[in-house]
């Protein structure tokens, strides 16, 4: 339960502070909306969908 609320404000708090255009889901690096691409620049940093971000992990530029 302590996990959960942890997520839920690190991940609802940072959102709020970013700028609309950041929120729009699509990945900077194959431009397809996903909704993974939003949980991966809060989680990450980076914004690209989960098999983009797989490769970037695996070979930062
Ligand atoms: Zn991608």
């Amino acid at each position: 339960m302590i996990l959960k609320k942890y997520i839920k404000i690190n991940l609802i708090q940072p959102k709020s502070k970013m700028n609309e255009k950041d929120l729009d889901e699509v990945c900077e690096e194959c431009n397809k909306s996903e909704e993974s691409v939003t949980q991966n620049l809060i989680k990450y940093g980076f914004k690209v969908c989960d098999s983009c971000r797989v490769s970037k992990t695996i070979f930062p530029i």
